[in-house]
């Protein structure tokens, strides 16, 4: 893919952009967890806003002074403690992607559920896809901007319980609902223990995608997500860099990674920044996400600056980056051509210099 020069890494910024790489309860404003915390009668650990700036896994030893922390994995079991309505959900997803739009001009969102987290504090998993899809047609229908939603397996339960999770799915098909994904940390399980809920998606029109390559150094993670789980796009990645043939690989099967700078681990975003950076050089597809945007936080347009200001990549590579997020996402062709003449047009009007002759198609 070729993309003519942009104008500054500001014009990339404003562009209309997707974010694929989303997770729900990470995306959670603290005001309306401060709400839904105070009708459950649920009480926080620390107030919400506070408690997001204390949310961290795997603080280094200077983070370890400014504590405690609280890990990701146990601010999203707090966030789900507080959700027990389908309009809770409906509200979380317009939120979501009304800040997406207002803060980067997200046009386009993937947004990950776990539907495991809300089955095992008593709600139906119809309730759960009702009140997701409804808060994706509300903002689609008032804001404009698409959404498509992503049922995520948590890595620390089984592979029983994951097979059963993408039956479920299967068995309530919505047309917002276009894949799966595996989350959580990469120790607590390989992705091949996944294999049978992978195929499971497969059989039925699924996407898939995994996070793999991201906590555990070497390439074998993202190899048995390719070759196993038959991925369609991988999550994170950085660590297939350390194996050359697996690049190659990668670059040659245009494979996409959906990275992001911020989230996850604090102490680990340099790596992350360089990780990046090098992925982009080497010829990998990757994409810019805000993955737990509320959290840490973050937002697409910051991730972004961050790739102009502290990574060093070029306002031709970010254009190109924003350019990926259309193609990787998991949408049919017309969606995909109706999305990109948008950003090519947007492209075109941008006021620098050389932005005038749009990207290749
Ligand atoms: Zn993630």
């Amino acid at each position: 893919m070729v993309v003519s020069s942009p104008g500054p890494a500001e014009d990339v910024v404003r562009l209309p952009k997707t974010d694929l790489h989303v997770h729900l309860l990470g995306a959670v404003r603290s005001e309306t967890l401060a709400d839904l915390a105070r009708a459950a009668g649920v009480t926080l650990p620390r107030p919400a806003a506070e408690l997001y700036r204390h949310t961290n896994s795997a603080p280094s030893a200077e983070e370890e002074k400014h504590g405690p922390w609280y890990p990701l994995g146990q601010v999203c079991e707090i966030i789900a403690d507080c959700i027990s309505h389908p309009d809770h959900l409906s509200r979380l997803v317009y939120e979501a992607l009304e800040d997406g739009l207002r803060e980067s001009n997200v046009v386009y969102q993937e947004l990950s559920y776990s539907p495991d987290m809300h089955r095992l504090r008593g709600m139906k998993y119809q309730d759960v896809v009702d009140g997701l899809c409804d808060g994706v047609q509300a903002a689609e229908r008032e804001l404009g901007v698409k959404a498509r939603l992503i049922a995520a397996i948590g890595r620390a339960g089984t592979p029983g319980t994951a097979s059963s999770m993408v039956q479920t799915v299967v068995e309530y098909p919505r047309e917002e609902v276009v894949g799966i994904g595996l989350d959580g940390f990469e120790q607590a399980g390989p992705p091949e223990s996944f294999v049978d809920a992978f195929a499971l998606a497969r059989r039925y029109g699924l996407y898939r995608t995994a996070h793999a390559g991201e906590h555990v150094p070497g390439g074998a993670n993202v190899r048995s997500c390719l070759d196993e789980l038959h991925c369609n796009r991988i999550d994170h990645g950085y660590h297939l860099l350390d194996e050359a043939a697996l690049v190659d690989r990668c670059r040659e099967e245009g494979i996409y990674f959906n990275a992001a700078f911020t989230t996850s681990r604090r102490a680990w975003r340099p790596w992350r920044q360089r990780s990046i950076t090098s992925m982009v050089r080497e010829g990998l597809n990757v994409t810019l996400n805000s993955d737990d945007p509320a959290l840490f936080p973050t937002t697409v347009a910051s991730e972004f600056t961050i790739g102009a200001r502290d990574a060093g990549l070029s306002t031709n590579e970010l254009a190109g980056i924003a350019l990926n997020g259309f193609e990787a996402a998991f949408i049919d062709d017309s969606t995909r051509n109706s999305l990109k003449q948008s950003f090519n047009t947007a492209l075109s009007a941008a006021p620098g210099d050389n932005a005038t002759q749009g990207t290749s198609q």
